[in-house]
């Protein structure tokens, strides 16, 4: 039995003529004898209607009746789909993530997939020659229904992808693929033909939404090729696979954002062995997303420590640790949302110094300041104040020539 898996996001679903479009991306691979396992998403809009919803009503919403709430825009576009593909006559139906089985762990909002049970999942495709999978969704032991974070619908089609060893994922959106960077706010930007999984990884991690992190990680465990690409043309898209020698050869091959990020600092925090696990694992636990770090010695033993998490964790962040402040021992808590974090990525960055002092330069010439920079082998990501966002992306996608292909490593001199 051969399985094309396909999976389209919620621009791709949002309306009867878009699903249209899909059935035709559907039918490509039907028509051909294969088996199509299709993942969707909720239809544009109604995931955040959904949540919306729910913080009209409450505070803070239960975290398990959040995600049976949030789970049921896929219920939705799967029902509809299905019911378009069987009026075609096409033997299909509509699973949901507790039907499938996706079993994951009981962080409500944020799960991970630990096991996707195969056994119902052939047996329905005995019958069935396609099946419409709920994305986002999954249920934990003790049977509640479970979400993946947003984004996750690509989560869902590759760990599919992985379960029915699928040869390829594809992945269906409302661009034409990965591009150097997000084609919505850079008109310079081109489309990557072959992207690296560990790049794709960086560029998911630093904020380009077009996969969601999670599914890039079980891409690359389970050796499955992405392929990125439109439901509104019919032009190939963008590899996700193994990395080889050529893109090693361009020095940057992607800039991402991430307005979703919010600045914190404990003002005067005592600087003694301890301290930063008094400050992180309470947060830790609790699931709190902590990026940039930085710690600046100030008077005497004391030290300012400064770091960065989700916009959406800043109340339940702040509150910990005002709950700790004894225990922890600051002087003042300080925070900002009006942050956001550029990061330019490439593997070739790997063997090649003076990235980050020509970015440094690019910004600088641009008066933007930078509040705060963290690096690995392969990017170097800068807060800078939110309002200057879309402009570094620009500064730094032509720093880097990134219109025209790249700066190749022997044209280098950094
Ligand atoms: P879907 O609903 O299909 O899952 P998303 O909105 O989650 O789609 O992801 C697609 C969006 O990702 C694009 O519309 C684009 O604005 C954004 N994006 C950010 N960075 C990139 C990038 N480097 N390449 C392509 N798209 C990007
Ligand atoms: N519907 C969910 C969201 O909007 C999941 C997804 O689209 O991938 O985040
Ligand atoms: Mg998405």
């Amino acid at each position: 039995m051969n399985i094309v898996v396909q999976k389209f996001g919620g621009t791709s679903v949002a309306s009867l003529s878009t699903q249209l479009e899909v059935m035709k991306k559907v039918m490509r691979p039907y028509r051909e004898g294969n088996k199509v396992v299709v993942v969707l998403s909720a239809m544009a809009g109604e995931t955040n209607r959904l949540l919306a919803l729910a913080n009209e009503w409450v505070t803070t919403p239960d975290a398990a009746e959040m995600d049976s709430l949030v789970s049921t825009g896929e219920q939705v576009s799967c029902a509809l789909f299905s019911m378009l593909l069987k009026n075609q006559g096409i033997r299909a139906r509509s699973v949901l993530g507790f039907q499938a089985p996706i079993r994951t762990d009981c962080s409500f909002g944020k799960a991970r997939i630990v096991d996707i049970d195969t056994t119902a999942l052939f047996e329905m495709l005995e019958d069935h020659d396609v099946l419409v999978v709920a994305g986002f969704q999954g249920c934990e032991d003790g049977r509640r229904i479970t979400t993946l974070g947003r984004g996750g619908s690509d989560t869902s089609a590759v760990a599919m992808a992985a379960a029915l060893k699928a040869e390829v994922c594809e992945i269906y959106t409302d661009v034409p693929g990965v591009f150097t960077t997000d084609p919505n706010i850079c008109s310079d930007a081109t489309k990557i033909d072959r992207i690296a999984y560990d790049e794709m990884l960086e560029m998911a991690s630093m904020g380009a939404k077009v996969l969601q992190i999670r599914s890039v990680e079980f891409a690359k465990k389970y050796n499955v090729t992405v392929h990125v690409r439109s439901t509104f043309s019919d032009e190939q898209g963008t590899l996700v696979c193994q990395e080889d020698d050529d893109m090693e050869a361009v020095l940057v091959s992607g800039i991402a954002y991430d307005k979703d990020q919010a600045r914190i600092t404990l003002v005067h925090v005592e600087d003694r062995p301890g301290v930063s696990a008094a400050i992180f694992s309470p947060l830790a636990e609790r699931k709190i997303l902590v990026d940039m770090i930085v710690q600046n010695p100030s008077k005497g033993s004391k030290t300012d420590m400064t770091f960065t998490v989700p916009k959406a964790d800043i109340k339940q962040t702040l509150k910990v640790l005002e709950d700790l402040r004894y225990e922890i021992g600051y002087e003042d808590l300080l925070s900002s949302s009006d942050v956001s974090k550029v990061s330019i990525i490439g593997v070739g960055m790997r063997n090649h110094s003076g990235v980050a002092s020509r970015a440094f330069r690019a910004l600088a010439d641009e008066n933007i300041n930078i509040l705060m920079i963290s690096t690995s082998e392969i990017k170097v990501s800068f807060l800078i104040d939110e309002k200057y966002t879309e402009l570094a992306v620009r500064t730094l996608h032509k720093e880097f020539a990134l219109h025209e292909g790249g700066i190749q490593q022997e044209s280098c001199t950094g």
